[in-house]
């Protein structure tokens, strides 16, 4: 049993003794916490990346993983498919259901244009990432990603930038490369960042419009920037990257335009939620008359009771939708007359809809590497994400099994929450198990001394007894006659 414990102990001393002498770098990737960035380029459709050479979306999908088509959540807007992307949540579940809502129990209006979004309670239907993870201990990085400047649950991310539309790219970036590179201590493990492209330009030329091959191009070069300041930085192999959008864009035309008011009066509803998707209010009582006007009014236009919204579009549940919703089909504009503002390109449709679906490219040390998934729904994205920081994930509307091939084999473990008790490994930050650890060399290797001198002098004569020896040699004999 004893030489059973010193089997042990000896082995395990002579692990901790080659610790010893692995170069520092080595003791700190051992204990290094995993890092992630999550890029969303709005309104980045799926099929951009091969419209235009986009070298460095594509060099991303040759050293990571690609996804050719990921269905994301309804309604299509930024808002609500932003704030699913960091807590894997359908709208209804998180609670932001549009980019214009009205929630009666609060009584108040949202909208992403206004002060008004910037009310927490918006927002506390759910947890996003970042402040998960900053109370699990880690750090958090936002760059501009919707609601990231809001107080949520008490915390704003660790390191944050107020909104404004117009700070550059570069600029957002620098700030990224900033946090994710500061000492151990202040590092931060999740970063997002954001930029409003190509949707602004999808939105004003149309996708189909060829001015977008040059925006798409121009996104490449944002991303091929991004690329180059992480290896400057020496973040490159050892941040998990994530470049994906909230949303694609579908070309509408003039032609394509439904009047509400050729159907119903204004007088008998509020208008909450713009096209493609309308939220209307029915006055108190009107509900059965505005729904019976506007439910046959239009083919292209389909009309919904709040309970009779399709369950797979997972948009029921919440009382910040409204009584009626309006839905378009692909292409067509839901106005309530032609004097309102009119755009080329929109999103919001039907998630099952290709031209609504974003891109999706990662690579990194988590990651499989030159990969291609056919299909994902975004709400996986965020147990994904959790695995790959070895954080436990809230519940959510997304499973890590339809996602995890995406993973480099050592990231898959049988269970991604609640991770494993941190086994003790070396850190910069504590020499104790190796000081221990020498000891514990030092002290079997004492045993072991002290053990071969004890049996080595069992096994001579004494001293005296040879002294004996010398003296008595014939006696010996003598005696032995
Ligand atoms: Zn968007």
């Amino acid at each position: 049993m004893l030489g059973l414990v010193l089997l042990r102990g000896g082995c395990s001393a002579l692990l901790c003794l080659w610790a010893l002498f692995l170069p520092v770098d080595s003791l700190h990737a051992v204990n290094d916490p995993p890092q992630l960035l999550l890029v969303s380029f709005d309104g980045f459709r799926w099929d951009y990346v091969d419209r235009v050479p986009t070298p460095n979306f594509h060099s991303i999908m040759d050293e990571g993983v690609y996804v050719e088509k990921v269905e994301n959540v309804y309604i299509t807007k930024t808002f609500s498919n932003h704030y699913s992307l960091v807590t894997g949540l359908y709208s209804e579940s998180h609670g932001i259901v549009g980019n214009e809502m009205y929630d009666p129990a609060l009584n108040q209006s949202f909208s992403m244009e206004t002060d008004s979004m910037y009310n927490s309670r918006w927002w506390e239907e759910a947890v996003p990432l970042w402040v998960t993870i900053q109370k699990a201990g880690g750090r958090s990085g936002a760059a501009m990603w919707p609601g990231s400047d809001v107080k949520i649950h008490g915390m704003y991310p660790s390191q944050y930038l107020p909104y404004n539309a117009s700070l550059p790219f570069e600029s957002r970036v620098e700030h990224i490369i900033e946090w994710f590179s500061a000492p151990k201590q202040e590092a931060v493990n999740f970063g997002v960042l954001y930029w409003e492209e190509p949707d602004e330009s999808g939105h004003i030329l149309g996708p189909q419009s060829p001015l977008m091959d040059g925006v798409i191009a121009g996104i490449d070069e944002k991303l091929g920037f991004l690329i180059s300041e992480l290896k400057k930085a020496g973040l490159y192999e050892k941040v998990n990257l994530i470049v994906t959008s909230d949303h694609g864009m579908a070309q509408l035309s003039p032609d394509k335009i439904i009047e509400l008011d050729e159907y119903v009066s204004r007088d008998l509803y509020t208008w909450v939620d713009k096209s493609p998707v309308v939220g209307l209010i029915p006055n108190e009582g009107k509900l059965n008359e505005v729904y019976s006007l506007l439910a046959d009014a239009n083919p292209n236009m389909v009309a919904y009771k709040k309970e009779e919204i399709p369950e797979r579009l997972h948009y029921q549940h919440n009382i910040r939708i409204t009584p009626i919703i309006l839905e378009a089909k692909e292409g067509w504009t839901i106005m309530q007359n032609r004097t309102g503002p009119f755009m080329l390109g929109n999103h919001g449709y039907d998630n099952a809809l290709q031209s609504m679906q974003p891109v999706f490219v990662a690579r990194g040390p988590a990651f499989r590497q030159n990969y291609v998934k056919p299909s994902m729904r975004s709400v996986d994205l965020y147990p994904l994400m959790c695995q790959i920081l070895a954080i436990s994930a809230l519940p959510n509307n997304g499973s890590l099994s339809n996602v995890q091939d995406l993973l480099s084999p050592e990231m898959i473990l049988p269970t991604a929450t609640p991770p494993p008790p941190t086994p003790p490994t070396l850190s910069r930050y504590s020499y104790a198990p190796v000081v221990g650890s020498f000891l514990g060399v030092v002290m079997v290797l004492g045993f072991l001394v002290v053990y071969v001198v004890f049996v080595t002098l069992k096994q001579r004569p004494s001293l005296k007894h040879r002294r004996w020896e010398m003296s008595q040699p014939l006696l010996q004999e003598d005696l032995q006659l």
